[in-house]
């Protein structure tokens, strides 16, 4: 079975998902937003192993847990990111902006592209490469399961903010229009912040992308 354990963490409240493969009990940690203690105990508990962390994208409230988890795993889980978000990365994801600072936690060391496969146990993910919220965001697709973990791409009712360095509306737009929306209506959205959704659902109902 594919499992998939929400957490809601950090100063904006960023969607973290702590997801395996029961039957192995191999699993990612995908955006650990904060408090990494914390996602590794959740995995010890339920007897998973975390073997990597895969990031959508360089944002500081997608990796502040990074740090946390790497401290806690041994040997500290791979960072993977794709390469247009490295710059992002190394500036501790635009947390001086915000007036913060983090540790990003170890350096990224996969490289993320564009139709590349994820093994996670018997199951597989796909990168897609969506950018236009960052250059290098990316969304992890699980074809068998009909999930799409997509970051900060698209929300219930709204599309990621397009006024950060790296942004950009029409390419955003793009992404959504050539990446999620060509996906089944039933395919859920596991998005970076706020409840989850569907690609049904947004087709119909989101004002930014009728
Ligand atoms: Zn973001
Ligand atoms: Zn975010």
């Amino acid at each position: 079975m594919f499992s998939i354990v929400l957490f809601t963490l950090g100063p904006v409240m960023t969607n973290t998902y702590l997801i395996a493969d029961d039957e192995t009990g191999e699993s990612v940690v995908i955006d650990p937003a904060d408090e990494g203690k914390r996602i590794v105990n959740e995995a010890k508990k339920r007897g998973w192993r975390i073997g990597s962390i895969w990031l959508t994208h360089a944002h500081f409230d997608h990796l502040g847990g990074a740090a946390g988890v790497a401290d806690a795993v041994n040997p500290p889980p791979p960072v993977a990111l794709h390469a247009d978000d490295y710059s992002l990365w190394r500036i501790q994801g635009g947390a001086a902006f915000f007036g913060m600072r983090i540790d990003p936690g170890p350096e990224p060391t996969i490289e993320l592209h564009h139709g590349q496969v994820l093994h996670l146990g018997n199951h597989q993910l796909q990168v897609y490469h969506a950018p236009g919220h960052t250059q290098g965001h990316v969304m992890f697709h699980n074809p068998a399961e009909d999930i799409l973990f997509c970051g900060d791409v698209v929300f219930q009712g709204s599309i990621g903010r397009t006024d950060l360095p790296g942004g950009d509306f029409s390419t955003l737009i793009n992404s959504i229009h050539t990446q999620v929306l060509t996906l089944p209506d039933e395919t859920r959205l596991l998005t970076g912040h706020g409840p989850e959704t569907t690609v049904g659902e947004e087709r119909k109902y989101n004002p930014f992308i009728q």
